[in-house]
């Protein structure tokens, strides 16, 4: 088999005496949409923290393309393409959409990817290359109508929309959406579906946290579950269904 685009090995992270994450190990196989279950507290947030470097592991090994990138920062790891979402998204509110999507590669870079424009003494042609940019990925996303709005004036879906818009910026080759579902209307979430399946045809990995698990069962193979911090089930999604591990894990069993 091909090498794991994510390889995670034995990661566990404690706080205080609280164990969030307990001995996970998981290989993303690349081109895969893998959805990662669970109830409530069983660690999910957490190990997405832990692989954007936004939490260091207290023990155990993250490699990204056979590469060591435990503790990196994330604007390291975006970089290096890797992207995530938030559970609840948080744009700029009173800018517009588009310099939202425009400011994506320094709000999750830091100066890496700006840098080198700064130095250019070219920074205006670089703004219109990134306007440009920018202006295609909306457009990819169905949100370019909406460009001139306040962030903060679009609906939940569309922030979900725009969320995935600021991290197409950085063209991610893995991408980590976090409940990408959650309390958005069934026209965008078919639209996210769409898109989503569209980036991975064109061979960009997923790895989704998802509650509503007909998303689940219909858009994610391989599925993973976690429970109490612990990994408890690993397999395709119509196992998953009938796995008692995992329906006791979920009645708290
Ligand atoms: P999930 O995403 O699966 O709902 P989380 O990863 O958010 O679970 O949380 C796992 C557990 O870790 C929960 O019991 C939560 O209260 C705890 N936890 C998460 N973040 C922190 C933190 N920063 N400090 C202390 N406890 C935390």
């Amino acid at each position: 088999m091909a090498e794991p685009i994510l390889s995670i090995r034995n990661v566990t992270r404690d706080f205080g005496e609280f164990r969030a994450v307990d001995d996970v190990s998981i290989d993303i196989q690349t081109g895969t949409i893998t959805g990662l279950i669970g109830p409530n507290g069983a660690g999910k947030t957490t190990l997405f923290n832990v692989l954007t470097g936004m939490l260091p592991p207290t023990s155990g090994t993250v490699h990204l393309d056979g590469q060591d990138v435990t503790r990196f920062r994330p604007d390291a790891l975006f970089a290096m393409g890797l992207g995530r979402t938030f559970q609840i998204p948080r744009p700029f509110a009173k800018m517009s959409v588009l310099e939202n999507v425009m400011l994506a590669p320094l709000a999750q870079s830091g100066e890496r990817l700006w840098g080198p424009f700064f130095q250019s003494g070219k920074m205006r042609d670089q703004e219109a290359a990134i306007r440009r940019r920018a202006m295609e990925v909306l457009d990819f996303v169905t949100l370019a109508p909406l460009a001139d709005n306040a962030a903060g004036q679009i609906s939940g879906g569309q922030m979900k929309l725009l969320e995935l818009a600021r991290i197409l910026m950085g063209d991610p080759k893995l991408i980590l959406l976090d409940e990408p579902a959650a309390g958005v209307n069934p026209t965008l979430t078919k639209t996210l579906i769409e898109k989503i399946e569209e980036l991975n045809r064109d061979g960009k990995t997923f790895v989704i946290i998802e509650h509503d698990m007909d998303f689940v069962m219909q858009h994610c193979d391989p599925v993973i579950a976690l429970a109490e911090g612990r990994k408890v089930f690993e397999g395709r999604a119509e196992e998953a269904q009938s796995n008692t591990v995992l329906l006791d894990a979920y009645l708290g069993a």
